[in-house]
């Protein structure tokens, strides 16, 4: 044991899905409206990751205005599809939400 491991699901963090293949996801309020989401991930070492996304069209998204970011459209609510696929910038860890669940890509 080399002490590093950390707690998964991570402490301290809501989580509001459990996506499977050691994926869980947080939403993230802005302005009152669900904007976002950030993405936990647990890697193979069994360090955590953690990615974040914007969605297209809420409020956290609208405010770059002239200076647009990148979003990712919410094709289904519940269960939650998203599209396109996510692709962590710090890990190169990829892969779809759909259905509610992670689907590697
Ligand atoms: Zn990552």
């Amino acid at each position: 044991m080399n002490g590093e491991e950390s707690a998964w699901p991570p402490d301290g963090e809501r989580i509001d899905i459990d996506l499977g293949d050691d994926h869980l996801l947080a939403f993230a309020e802005y302005e009152g409206e669900r904007s976002g989401a950030s993405v936990w991930h647990r890697k193979a070492d069994g360090s955590i990751c953690a990615g974040w996304i914007a969605f297209e069209g809420r409020a956290w998204a609208r405010s770059f205005t002239g200076n647009p970011i990148a979003t990712w459209k919410i094709e289904q609510e519940d269960p939650l599809t998203l599209s396109p696929s996510l692709l962590c910038r710090a890990c190169g860890d990829h892969g779809f939400v759909r259905g509610g669940r992670w689907v590697r890509a």
